[in-house]
Parts: C-alpha cells; structure tokens; sequence
C-alpha cells in the first residue's frame, strides 16, 4: 500500500470532507522553503505551511536548541515546579512585547491561547463581582476552534452546527477603508446595550478570512472606546505575531496597547506546538487573592514544555537577526512591487500587502465561497505547479518563510499571474 492508501484507511483530516475531497499529499521532507513528495516533487511552501515556519523547513539551529533540551528536560510538570526555559522564554518577550504586558501563561495552540484570554475577561468581571458577559469580535474573524474561540469566530462553516451553544458574542464591522466611521459606532452602541467582558481581535489583518487588511489609527480608536467603558481588549497575534506584518508584532503599529495578547503559530518557528497568553498586572490582579476560587482554573497537561520553550528561543533569537530582518524588508519590497505590477489587471479586483502578507483578489462570474470552485480550481492549478497556497474563494494570498529566495518568490509570483489567466 502507498502511504496515500494508507493514509485513507486510517486518518481524519482538518477541514476535510472526506467523501469529495482530493487524496492529501505524502511529504516525506523539507528544507528552507521547500517540501518534497514521497515521489520527489519538488514544492515552494508559499504559505509556510499554515503560516507557522518563518524561518525554513528542518532548521538546523533550532533542531539543535531542541535536541539539546531533550536530553537535558524534556518535560516536568508546571504545576507546583518551574524552569530556566520558561523564565527565558518570559523575559525575552517583555524585552519585545507591548511595555504593558508582565504576566504570561503557557499553552499548546492559537485556540488555546484564544480560549485562556476569553476566560481570563469573563472572569475577571467576575472575581470583581461584576456581570459582564458578552464578548465582542468583528464580523468574519477567526479566532480557532475550541469552544470559546470558535464563538468569537465569524466563519459561518466552522460554527453552524454549534449555533445556540455558545457563550455570548457580539459582532462589529471591520473598520476597513470607508467604514471606520460605521465601525466605531457599532462599537458605542454594543457596549451600551449588552454587560461586554472583552473585545478580541486579530490586529491590522484578519488572516483566515482572506488576509482583510484595516488602518493601526482605526484600531487606536476602537481600543480607546473599549478603555473608556472598562472592557478589557485581546490582540490575537496567532498569524500577525513574530514579523509577519514587518515588525515584531502587528500591535507595534498601533498607538494604544492591549491588555491581552495571544501568541502562537511561529512561536517556535513551526517546530513544537506552544502557545502564549499574555497579560497586564492589572488583569492578573484581579486574581491575586486569598481566595482561592479566585485563580484561574486552567491548565494544559504539557503547559511550558521546556522543549517547546528552548524552540521559542532559539525562533525567536533568529527573528531579531539582522539576516532576517533584511530578509523580511526584501519580501515585502517584492510584494509591493508585484502588487503595483498586478494591480491594474482586469482580472483583479484588489491587490494588498503589509509586512510579508501579500493578498489579491480575482474577479469571478460567481459569489464566491470559501471552499467554492474557483477556489478549488485554482488550488489545484498551484499545487500542479509545484507552489503550495491555499486560497480563500477568489482570494489568493502569500505568507512565505522569510528566508524565501527571490527566485522561489518569483516562480511564485508568476504562478499566481498564470492562474489569474486561467480561471
Ligand atoms: C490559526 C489561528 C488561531 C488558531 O490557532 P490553532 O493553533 O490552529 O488552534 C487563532 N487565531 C488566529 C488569528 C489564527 O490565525
């Protein structure tokens, strides 16, 4: 049997109807930006697969820090012990993180990171003895998931059949071009008329529906609404964290700070699962009692690996090297160049970038949807190509490893100028 057959035999894949869906494809290696096939096809992971590898396939330095981890301390408990690596890990993101933000908790994935913060806003109001119970997230947001992250999420696919199962959120609109005005109104009158905990969003870029790009002044101005009426404000940075927008963090363009941020995806440079939660004193205050019902109640089995700690470190001292963050300048330099060269087709609706994100959308005959045949067709296209990127409906977009060639760029480039021809 091929491993394809028995792959089919025995896995349930994400996101995956398997009755109609294409076989997956077996890789059975990658290095830098490229994966190979069990049949040696050569693919570029324009997408650096699921946006979590910055920094290249079976990186050396970091397999070097992990292994090195493993047959030091692999693992213990968090629970009553701790470790140098975690200590490490903290302090090294207070050096790069938002001035406001002292308090980290560990997790395994962005859903986790999502659902810790979620929580941490409910009952934070309350441990205050308040009752505020509704949390707001902007229309077609992703935010995982698990329960309380799928709730935030905006995604009808993902959560219509948990409809009436969920805590309570609210949406508002994006404050994308032209509607700022209309977004920061909605927000007024939501936190007038419901008891809202907290307010999450994923800052500058809204990845999962199709990298939906919106202004650091538009976002400025909806935190300060929140801070006006006490509800407390969570930057997902799942996708946006560790230089995907061009600085370290996607907050770093916003002139107001939030007062939790989730962390995840290239955290450990796409190596060991690991989540962050990060907070303000003031939020972990309001859990610091002798009171013991009012701690937080949450933990994860594997909470502060030490191995998946020594991999941030090693991903992160990486992130601030001067090679990376040229190479993270030189993408974004390709990208506007290519958006300014693609722009003006009249197959393109819009072309956008920020950082190392570049998206463009394709005019289609038809609505669109997510997983609709546009979608498929052009999947399929790129994938014969040998460039790994998965649109969203008409939507295409790149997310590469910062350590992208200009040439592997380019093929990238002019595959996507292909699809625009064929579809
Ligand atoms: C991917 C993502 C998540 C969920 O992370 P998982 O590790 O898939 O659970 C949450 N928020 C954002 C913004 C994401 O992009």
């Amino acid at each position: 049997m091929t491993l394809t057959e028995k792959d089919s035999q025995y896995l349930w894949h994400p996101y995956t109807q398997h009755k109609t869906s294409q076989t997956p494809i077996a890789i059975s290696r990658g290095e830098g930006a490229l994966l190979w096939d069990e049949n040696n096809k050569e693919y570029i992971d324009a997408i650096a697969s699921w946006w979590v590898n910055p920094f290249g396939h079976s990186n050396k330095f970091i397999a070097d820090a992990i292994y090195k981890q493993l047959t030091t301390l692999e693992h213990v408990l968090f629970g009553g012990f701790t470790h140098e690596p975690a200590i490490k890990v903290a302090e090294k993101l207070m050096k790069i993180l938002p001035k406001n933000q002292q308090k980290i908790f560990f997790s395994d994935n962005g859903s986790t990171a999502v659902e810790v913060a979620i929580k941490v806003a409910l009952q934070y109001f309350f441990n205050k003895g308040e009752k505020r119970t509704t949390i707001i997230a902007f229309e077609n947001a992703f935010h995982g998931d698990t329960f309380a992250a799928m709730a935030a999420s905006g995604i009808s696919f993902y959560t219509q059949a948990f409809q009436g199962m969920f805590i309570d959120v609210v949406r508002i609109p994006v404050p994308v071009k032209g509607q700022e005005q209309v977004s920061f109104e909605v927000l007024e009158n939501v936190i007038q008329q419901n008891n809202c905990a907290g307010f999450i969003f994923e800052p500058l870029v809204q990845g999962a529906a199709g990298m939906v790009m919106y202004e650091p002044e538009a976002l400025a101005k909806l935190i300060s609404i929140c801070k006006k009426n006490n509800v407390l404000t969570i930057a997902d940075e799942v996708m946006t964290g560790f230089g995907k927008t061009g600085k370290t963090f996607a907050m770093d363009y916003v002139d107001a700070d939030p007062d939790m941020i989730c962390l995840s995806k290239a955290l450990t440079g796409g190596t060991i699962p690991m989540a962050i939660t990060t907070f303000t004193q003031e939020v972990f205050d309001a859990f610091y009692d002798d009171d013991i019902n009012k701690a937080l109640f949450h933990g994860h089995t594997f909470t502060a690996n030490p191995t998946g700690c020594a991999a941030a470190l090693a991903s992160i001292d990486l992130l601030q090297t001067d090679e990376m963050q040229t190479n993270i300048e030189r993408i974004n330099k390709n990208h506007l160049e290519f958006q300014k060269k693609i722009e003006s087709h009249p197959k393109v609706i819009t072309a956008r970038t920020l950082g190392v994100i570049f998206a463009v959308e394709i005019k289609s005959d038809s609505e669109e949807s997510y997983y609709g045949s546009m979608r498929t067709k052009l999947y399929n296209f790129f994938i014969d190509k040998g460039v790994i990127l998965r649109p969203v409906g008409n939507i295409v977009y790149i997310l590469p490893p910062y350590i992208m060639t200009d040439e592997q760029l380019q093929k990238v480039y002019k595959t996507i100028e292909e699809a625009i021809e064929m579809v």
